[in-house]
């Protein structure tokens, strides 16, 4: 029973606390992103937050304060070229544009402070074996330019620092928001080495799914896998070391099924010393910018499921949540509350 040590008292009122999660939460304030009144809803941070404190699935002693990543940190990924833009304000119209988010400062303050976010976050979950950052996974953000509401690849600065640091030598994202994970695949296509074919699909389930492809390519250090919305932004896909092309409306068993299909075989193929949770809330029906059907029971599920796969072979875990544009923004807050939700079941689950 792993919360007998951890339950703690109201020295006033004598009551009986709710136990603290057997992990941390990685937050700040300024992680909310300044880009006005926009689709990406960037208050939910902040609103996540404070669901998990009045329900009392977290208490304030659960989350620590993250640190801007140094410029050093953003450089082991960004082109130095394209950070001094940021860092002085001189992208080009163009580039502003692909961005879709309004430049500004105090925005590229935001993206490195995300990116120590997710740096504390796969450290500390070295040590609790599931850490979870209530911001980053801006995972469309290539070395040389940001695209997608995304300006830096906080998940990628944090892998390669943890290598840097010697502390892991392997990794393994694995992407559920429901955009493919283009600048993850396109960052780590570099150190690729040998092809493994990926093993035949064969449950009648994934085969009314179909036309869902899974695609392999080949994994160096870091086995990236995307299940994104086939037919959705980007338009060009760079190869992951697993795609799954989920066709339009795919719902929460074909969902499952295919994200179970894929954890095997890149479990099967890697062993990675870190997995980076990518848990978007945008596969969810009322998404506004997603075509999946997946509900907020669903997507817990497939939360549960990472966190499953990766509590028996004992890989930490370290997660980012992404996109979420549902046509009410509290269905984003409860989904990635269930996220930590998730993760407290199946850390105090026995066995
Ligand atoms: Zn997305």
């Amino acid at each position: 029973m792993r919360f007998s040590a951890t339950f703690r008292f109201n020295a006033e009122s004598w009551t009986v606390l709710l136990p603290m999660l057997p992990f941390k939460l990685v937050y700040s304030d300024a992680y909310y992103l300044p880009i006005g009144n926009h689709v990406f809803p960037a208050e939910k941070y902040g609103r996540v937050r404070d669901r998990l404190l009045a329900s009392g699935v977290a208490d304030a002693a659960d989350f620590l304060e993250p640190q801007p990543a140094t410029d050093q940190d953003i450089l082991l990924v960004h082109k130095p070229e394209y950070v001094q833009k940021l860092k002085t304000g001189t992208l080009t119209p163009r580039e502003e544009m692909e961005l879709e988010v309004p430049f500004s400062p105090e925005l590229v303050k935001a993206f490195w402070l995300a990116a120590g976010g997710s740096i504390l976050a796969a450290r500390q979950s070295l040590t609790d074996k599931v850490c979870i950052s209530i911001g980053g996974g801006f995972h469309h953000a290539f070395p040389d330019h940001g695209e997608g509401f995304c300006m830096i690849h906080d998940v990628a600065v944090a892998i390669r620092r943890l290598q840097r640091d010697d502390k892991i030598r392997t990794a393994m994202t694995v992407d559920c928001d429901v955009h493919q994970g283009n600048g993850t695949a396109a960052i780590f296509a570099g150190t690729r080495t040998e092809s493994v074919p990926l093993p035949s699909v064969s449950s009648s389930t994934l085969d009314r799914a179909r036309p869902s492809k899974m695609r392999g390519a080949h994994a160096g250090d870091v086995f990236t896998i995307s299940l994104h919305q086939h037919n959705n932004y980007p338009l060009y896909k760079p190869p992951s070391s697993i795609d799954v092309d989920l066709p339009d409306g795919t719902g929460d068993d074909d969902y499952l099924a295919w994200l179970d299909n894929a954890l095997s075989s890149g479990l099967r193929q890697f062993e990675p010393d870190l997995l980076c949770y990518v848990a978007g809330a945008d596969p969810y029906r009322e998404d506004q910018l997603g075509g999946l059907s997946l509900t907020i029971e669903g997507l817990k599920k497939r939360d549960e499921l990472v966190f499953r796969v990766a509590r028996a072979r004992d890989i930490p875990v370290m997660v980012t949540y992404a996109g979420g544009y549902a046509r009410n923004v509290e269905d984003t807050v409860t989904i990635h509350c269930n996220t930590v939700v998730a993760a407290k079941e199946v850390l105090a689950a026995k066995g």
